[in-house]
């Protein structure tokens, strides 16, 4: 028979974002090392269900580490102990029966609360509103290789589009800063030639977007520790460099214009 395990779980309840939260504690048992996390949190689910207790709200989407959508601290590690992994591809296999499991919803001042787990990342939202797209004309789809795109380039803006929005650099960072995450989103279309003509604004309006709600970089480089695409830190260098081209060059653009 399966060797299964019996945790104790502390987790972070709080009914909504002006309310007080609290740690509750629970007990789960026969969980297997080989569910996910968040089928370890179905198992609790269950049982304070069939209690008449309320579930504790989580997120989650894909549970195959796309979406971005869960995300958790984990014994006070984003995501869990296991590196380069998003808390549904966390396995109970990295746990030992006995063990005690302390959960929390990600901890940054531009991330409340709304219910337990869950938190409102709806401030990376305006990051990418604010300019992480290409505009394009419509109309019938071009030559997939109407504009060739060199093979480093490529590899490299797929590099930074692996980031999934799970906001865990900014829980990791002591100064909730999203320079990792901001610097994905402008990298990924800065470096294709499809993403030059809005290149300057978009760095621009990007970088202030992301000051107006999140903490600034000390280079603590926690950030990139906690990524479960382990998105690199060379990409705020990057950005670094195309926010000050961009004071000048738009500077230059509005100068034209005028
Ligand atoms: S940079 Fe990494 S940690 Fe930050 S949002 Fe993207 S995938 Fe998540």
């Amino acid at each position: 028979m399966e060797n299964t395990m019996t945790l104790t779980l502390k987790v972070w309840r709080q009914n909504g974002p002006a309310e007080t939260g609290r740690f509750e504690t629970y007990e789960v048992n026969e969980i297997s090392p080989d569910m996910s996390f968040l089928e370890m949190f179905d198992v609790l689910n269950e049982n304070l269900i069939n209690d008449g207790e309320e579930p504790v709200e989580i997120a989650s989407d894909c549970r195959e580490g796309i979406c971005g959508t869960c995300g958790c601290m984990i014994n006070g590690q984003a995501h869990g102990p296991e590196k380069a992994t998003a808390t549904c591809q966390l396995h109970m296999r990295k746990f030992s029966d006995g063990d005690t499991i302390i959960v929390e919803p990600w901890q940054a001042a531009s991330f409340p609360v709304i219910k337990d787990l869950v938190v409102d990342r709806s401030p990376l939202d305006r990051i990418i509103e604010a300019g992480g797209y290409i505009t394009v004309p419509t109309g019938s789809a071009p030559d997939a290789n109407l504009i060739p795109v060199p093979k480093d380039a490529a590899d490299t803006a797929f590099d930074a589009a692996a980031c999934i929005g799970c906001g865990a650099c900014v829980a990791a960072c002591p100064n909730s800063a999203a320079q990792l995450f901001t610097s994905a989103k402008v990298q990924h279309l800065n470096l294709l030639p499809q993403g030059q003509p809005e290149r300057w604004s978009r760095t621009e309006d990007m970088v202030e977007t992301m000051e107006e709600y999140f903490g600034s970089c000390t280079n603590h480089g926690e950030c990139h520790e906690a990524c479960p695409k382990e998105i690199p830190l060379d990409f705020i260098a990057y950005t670094n460099r195309d926010y000050i081209k961009s004071k000048r060059k738009n500077r230059k653009l509005l100068g034209q214009s005028s």
